[in-house]
């Protein structure tokens, strides 16, 4: 389908048509249409998701970035209501100059409201502040034809439904959510290489909790005693500086120009990167100032960065393991991703935290978390499957944002919420993912 919308990842390859509301109040005819002639459809933010999550079973959707008003905003207190399609770019680029930030971010900026709160995005501090769901005070949710508002105290099983929920519990219309107060857009960095996962583990322990972010890359490719060597960053808004609208800069400044016919990432691609990217890096501690985008969304500086994987796309493998099982866990796979030599420039480790989410079906939980990035080619799906024998032993969990190959008995057992969330599905609204996991 000619200009059909695809997922982050271009796979799985079924572009879906999108029927844009430009008001609240056209979305109920759409999805009474929908439901009518094409059986169910999806809400669509803005397709950052990399697997099937955010495509229609019935491959139409109601592509949600016309709805993207702010309702609302008390900058006092920090509070504010908005559309669900408006992007989180477009909060930081208001909230930013005013001494405000969202208390949750994502490795992109260019996700909408109503994405991050039916996936319950986590960010970086996710040790201190837990996923964006936790700061949602209230929504809107247009579900069976009628608005519902929901918060932790109205309605608690149906926004315990939504946060997370995938889009399957109904359409968010708005949602209300605090912000973070910050004294400006810099952010302080500290920067240390570690040699091993060990030494991963023990920097994590040592300096996660006095830092608010705490991210680490890690080298998927190296090989004989390299193996778990990588870079962590920790981070803290600095206290005083300029506060100017640079979290919402739109625009990329170079543009991925066209999708060539074969993945440009490879094992020797990877290989070089990688061992740039380590020697880049000083071998002793560093301190440093950068702004939003370096520190939040590097990848947000080139547009349409996905085509790089070619033709046939690619898939992300997140998942978080438990705590005690965590550096077992990390090294197998590691090993075994070294072994296949299939590589992951993107290759991102996170401790999480305790906090719980209000969301059933949230991803994160206490432990850590790595997410690798692979070019679809004919190995992938064995290797696939090993990694995720390798989490399932070690009692974690894939991301469904992430995902388009899990297992529906992997999925089952890692979420148990999902039987509830399917007793509250909105029978209208269904996702290639829901249809492939449920069977
Ligand atoms: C470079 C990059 C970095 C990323 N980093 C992170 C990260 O650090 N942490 C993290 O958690 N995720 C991360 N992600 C994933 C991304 O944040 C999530 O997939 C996010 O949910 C995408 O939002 P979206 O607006 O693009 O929604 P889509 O991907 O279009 O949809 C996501 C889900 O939201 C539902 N949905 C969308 N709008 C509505 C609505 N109005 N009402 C109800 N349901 C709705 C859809 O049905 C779908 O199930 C990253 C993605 C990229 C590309």
């Amino acid at each position: 389908m000619k200009g059909g919308l695809y997922s982050w990842g271009r796979y799985p390859d079924c572009p879906q048509m999108a029927h844009r509301p430009a008001w609240p109040d056209e979305l109920a005819g759409m999805l009474e249409k929908a439901g009518a002639s094409k059986g169910s459809s999806l809400p669509y933010g803005n397709g950052r998701s990399y697997g099937d999550s955010c495509l229609a079973d019935s491959g139409h959707v109601l592509a949600m970035t016309g709805l993207n008003r702010i309702v609302a905003v008390d900058w006092e207190r920090g509070v504010l209501r908005a559309e669900s399609g408006i992007l989180l770019a477009d909060i930081l680029a208001c909230a930013l100059p005013r001494g405000w930030f969202l208390p949750v971010v994502p490795g992109t900026r260019f996700v909408t409201l109503g994405g991050a709160i039916a996936n319950d995005v986590h960010g970086k501090n996710h040790h201190r502040r837990g996923t964006f769901g936790c700061h949602v005070t209230a929504l809107g949710l247009l579900r069976n034809g009628e608005e519902v508002v929901c918060s932790p105290e109205r309605e608690p099983e149906l926004f315990a439904a939504t946060v997370g929920g995938l889009g399957l519990s109904g359409v968010i219309l708005w949602a209300e959510l605090r912000l973070m107060p910050v004294g400006s857009d810099r952010i302080e960095v500290l920067t240390q290489r570690f040699g091993s996962l060990s030494e991963f583990f023990a920097l994590s322990a040592e300096y996660d909790e006095r830092h608010e972010y705490a991210v680490a890359w890690v080298d998927c490719v190296a090989r004989r005693g390299g193996v778990g060597r990588g870079v962590a960053f920790w981070g803290d808004h600095a206290a005083a500086g300029r506060a100017r609208a640079g979290g919402a800069a739109r625009g990329a400044s170079w543009e991925m120009p066209w999708t060539p016919p074969v993945s440009l990432v490879n094992r020797w691609s990877v290989a070089a990167f990688n061992l740039a990217y380590w020697h880049r890096h000083p071998a002793g501690r560093e301190r440093s100032e950068t702004g939003v985008e370096p520190f939040f969304f590097p990848l947000d500086g080139i547009g349409s960065w996905n085509r790089i994987y070619g033709r046939k796309g690619f898939q992300q493998f997140q998942c978080v393991v438990p705590e005690a099982s965590a550096e077992m866990a990390v090294g197998a796979v590691l090993e075994e991703v070294g072994r296949s030599r299939a590589g992951s420039f993107l290759a991102v480790l996170k401790r999480c935290g305790g906090m719980r989410s209000p969301g059933w079906l949230s991803f994160p939980m206490q432990g850590t978390s790595l997410a690798l990035d692979f070019a679809r080619n004919p190995e992938l799906e064995g290797l696939l499957g090993r990694l995720d024998r390798i989490v399932h032993e070690a009692g974690g969990r894939l991301y469904p944002a992430k995902d388009a190959h899990m297992s529906g008995a992997d999925f089952r057992a890692a979420y148990p919420g999902w039987e509830k969330l399917e007793a509250l599905r909105d029978p209208g609204l269904m996702s290639r993912f829901w249809r492939r996991v449920l069977g």
